[in-house]
């Protein structure tokens, strides 16, 4: 089992399983959670995080009873403190050296009540510490683990919202965030290439959690959407933005 991530001061001794190591923000319910699930039906080693470390542990223990695995791990993160993100960082060197695959899933502020016109600009901010400076301050903080990976991947979960093809008003703090993480998936796509780290934006639909609200798909369709993206053959696509494993419009 590894050590630290799961009982910081319990070991030392860095393991290295042949199982993909996997790291999910926001698991703690909705897509991150399912996410973090179907990882783990797939045989990986999941790193479980949230930013509430209770929240972390009880769905880390419901989801090794569901998957009848023990190999998903609570680690506290907060996308939005710096300190939280390096702290998960030196864990996840220490326990394993590596990180395999990356999914950048927290997000808030679906923002249906703003118009981009009188929108709060506080609300707008918010959402960008989050939406984007979250993924991209994971990204600085694991690009070092994900270059240690035999197949790295990194996954944005994004959504249609972020399409300037399609883009309407609306949701401006969500839209905006989303759209800025699609850019920041180009860029760490590019820079990354060499390393062999698969970089992707990822839709994964309109799915009925507490953020997309009752009617949309079930759950396992829009983790499933995400899983298509960590769980690619090393010559599959990198900088694309996708849905259910189709090209989305930018
Ligand atoms: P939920 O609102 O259901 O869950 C969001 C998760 O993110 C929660 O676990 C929440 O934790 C966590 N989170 C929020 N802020 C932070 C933070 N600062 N640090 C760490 N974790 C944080 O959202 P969904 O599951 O619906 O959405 C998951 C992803 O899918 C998001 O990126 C979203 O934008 C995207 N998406 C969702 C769609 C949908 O229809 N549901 C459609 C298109 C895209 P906590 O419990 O502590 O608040």
């Amino acid at each position: 089992m590894p050590p630290s991530a799961a009982t910081p001061t319990a070991h030392s001794t860095p393991v290295s399983p042949v199982s993909p190591v996997s790291l999910v923000t926001g698991a703690t319910r909705g897509i991150g959670r399912e996410v973090s699930r179907q990882l783990a039906d797939r045989g990986h080693t999941v790193l479980l995080t949230g930013r509430d470390p209770d929240a972390a542990r009880r769905v880390a223990e419901e989801l090794r009873a569901e998957a009848g695995t023990a190999d998903v791990h609570p680690l506290p993160l907060d996308v939005t403190d710096d300190r939280s993100v390096a702290r998960a960082a030196a864990e996840v060197t220490e326990a394993f050296g590596r990180l395999d695959v990356l999914i950048n899933n927290a997000a808030i502020t679906y923002d249906t009540w703003q118009r981009a016109v009188t929108a709060d600009l506080t609300v707008v901010r918010e959402a960008a510490e989050t939406n984007l400076y979250g993924p991209w301050r994971m990204a600085i903080a694991f690009a070092p683990l994900l270059r240690a990976s035999a197949h790295p991947r990194l996954v944005n979960v994004s959504s249609e919202a972020a399409s300037l093809t399609n883009m309407g008003g609306g949701t401006p703090a969500y839209s905006a965030s989303k759209t800025a993480l699609n850019a920041l998936t180009r860029m760490l796509a590019a820079e990354l290439r060499p390393d062999g780290v698969l970089v992707n934006a990822v839709c994964p639909g309109w799915a009925a959690t507490d953020m997309g609200g009752p009617g949309g798909r079930p759950v396992a369709a829009g983790a499933a959407s995400v899983l298509s993206a960590a769980t690619l053959p090393d010559d599959g696509p990198t900088g694309g933005f996708f849905r259910d494993g189709r090209p989305l419009p930018w």
